[in-house]
Formats: C-alpha cells, structure tokens, sequence
C-alpha cells in the first residue's frame, strides 16, 4: 500500500487536511508580503496633502532616521501632528497633518523638533520661519474669489510670515474695467509650508493647498544662471563689464543727459562753442551731414 493512501489506494483524510493547509497557509503569507510590498513602495512616497512636521527635510531620509516614537507628536500643543496608521498612504507610524485639517501654528520653541531623539527632526532648526514643511501653490484660480475682481485676502490675513511668503500683486480688473485684482502670490523663498492659508481659504475646497516640497517646487536647469541676480549679488555684471552707451554724435560734441541735449565738447579753459552756426552752409558742410 502507498504511503499517505488506504487500501483503496485513497488518499488517507488526516494526511489531505494537512496538505490543504499548508497550501492556505503558504497562499496566505504570500499575499501579506505581496501586500506588504506594495505598501511599502506607495509608502515610500509623500502623498500630496500629508506633510511633515518642522526640520524633517528629504523624505527618505527623514524615514530612515525616523524611530516611530511619536514623541514629536505626544508633544505638539495643537494636535497637529498625527502617526501614520495602517492603511493611511504615509510610511506606517511616522509623523504627518493634513494643513486643511489641523495646520502647523509654528511654535517659537518648536516643540516637536525638541522632542525628537533621532535627529529625523533636525535640530539645528531653531528659528521656525526657515522650517520648509511644504510650499503653499495657488491651485485653482478660477475657483479663487480674488481672481474674479472679490476682495478676499484671508489667506494673505492669516499667513504668519505675510508680505513675504504671500504678498498681493495688484492687477488691472478687465472685467470692470475700472477696478484692481489683488491677486495673492506666495513667495517660495519664505512660505514655511505651515498650512494655515490651505486651512482658512473660505471655499468649500480650498484654493490655496500646502504640497510637499518635492511636489511643489520646480528646479531651473542647472546650467542656468540669472546674469541680473548675479550682478546684484557682485554688485557687478561678472561677464561684459557694462559699456557705456556710445551715441553716433557729431564730431566735437557731447549729449548733455541733463535737458540741454548736444552741446560742443570743451576742454579745460575754452570758451564754449555753439554747435550750430548762423551759417547754414556750415552745418552742410560738417561731417555726417549735420
Ligand atoms: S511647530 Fe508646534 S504646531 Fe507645528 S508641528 Fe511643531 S509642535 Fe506642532
Ligand atoms: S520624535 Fe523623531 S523619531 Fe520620534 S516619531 Fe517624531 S520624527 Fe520620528
Ligand atoms: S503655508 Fe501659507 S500661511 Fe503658511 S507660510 Fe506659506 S503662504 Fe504663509
């Protein structure tokens, strides 16, 4: 008789079950790493609306030197931050708000930071106006009100960094003819990402939205370079030197930039010549006509 099988050559009931499961069981754990797989690469990306708290910088460092202690969060004064759950698209157990639900009130002390044991939170953020959690991008401008002639500016309102981070460009309203839009413009350079203009935009879904850094923010070629922010920063064009304007004048004479206009070159001592004569024959005859 066949090992496992009964003397009509069947397959003995005990031996089938536990074949049975061991292929469920193999099946099963399968899946879970499959899923868990999955997981961890969507994970490994910051989706759009989730941001890191202040000091975090590059994400997969940041998931690296992050131990999921939560000491960060146990101690924000304003619940903003949260730990990622399972199912939530952030790296499981990791710090993160959602600006339109609780945004960053940017604390002076920066509490978080201070929390923080690893040094995921970079410490050597002490001024919480530098901290770049994300940048603030004005996403929909037929839904903002400002842009259709309103005078809104609750965004510019709330910004705790306003006339710097966002500013108001004023633009000539075509519709009316006769009024200015005041068109809110953030400033990447001071926008520290805190969320409060996504937070207290009026409209049903904000105009106004925080976005990581990495999602937000372009990068010019690095092959280009801004000569005029070049020369405010030397205080001088670094290529050409700037060649004063040279005018195609008259022999002899000058351009008075100060409301005379041409006159005759002078040296020291002489008299000053007219530069045309009573004589029309003579300014025929001068070189170039004139
Ligand atoms: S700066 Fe303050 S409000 Fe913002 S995340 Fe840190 S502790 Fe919370
Ligand atoms: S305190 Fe630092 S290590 Fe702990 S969860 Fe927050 S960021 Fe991660
Ligand atoms: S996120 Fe909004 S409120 Fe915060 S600094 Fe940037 S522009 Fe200002």
């Amino acid at each position: 008789m066949a090992k496992g099988k009964d003397q009509h050559g069947k397959v003995d009931p005990a031996r089938r079950r536990f074949l049975t499961d061991t292929l469920r069981t193999a099946v099963g754990v399968g899946l879970v790493a499959m899923t868990l797989g999955v997981y961890q690469r969507q994970a490994r990306a910051l989706p759009a609306t989730a941001i890191r708290p202040p000091g975090a910088g590059d994400e997969q460092a940041f998931q690296a030197a992050c131990v999921r202690c939560g000491l960060c969060v146990r101690d924000c004064p304003y619940d903003t931050l949260k730990l990622a759950q399972l199912g939530d698209e952030v790296a499981l157990g990791t710090p993160y708000f959602h600006a339109r639900d609780i945004p960053c009130e940017m604390c002076d002390d920066i509490p978080c930071v201070k929390a923080c044991p690893t040094g995921a939170l970079d410490p050597a953020l002490t001024e919480i106006n530098a901290a770049r959690m994300g940048l603030a991008v004005v996403v929909d401008q037929e839904a903002c009100i400002a842009f259709q002639g309103l005078r809104c500016e609750v965004c510019f309102n709330v910004c705790p960094v306003r006339g710097k981070a966002i500013t108001l460009n004023y633009q000539h309203n075509d519709r009316s003819g006769k009024h200015a839009l005041f068109i809110p413009v953030v400033h990447s350079k001071d926008c520290t990402g805190c969320g409060k203009c996504e937070k207290s935009c009026i409209l049903e879904e904000a105009a106004i939205k925080v976005f990581p850094l990495a999602l937000a923010k372009g990068m010019l070629g690095k092959h280009y370079r801004l000569g005029w922010e070049q020369k405010a920063d030397a205080g001088k064009a670094l290529v050409t030197p700037d060649a004063p304007h040279q005018y195609n004048l008259p022999e002899g004479m000058r351009y008075e930039h100060g409301g005379k206009g041409l006159v005759p070159e002078q040296q020291p001592g002489q008299q000053g010549v007219p530069p045309f004569s009573d004589n029309p024959l003579d300014t025929l005859n001068r070189k170039g006509g004139l």
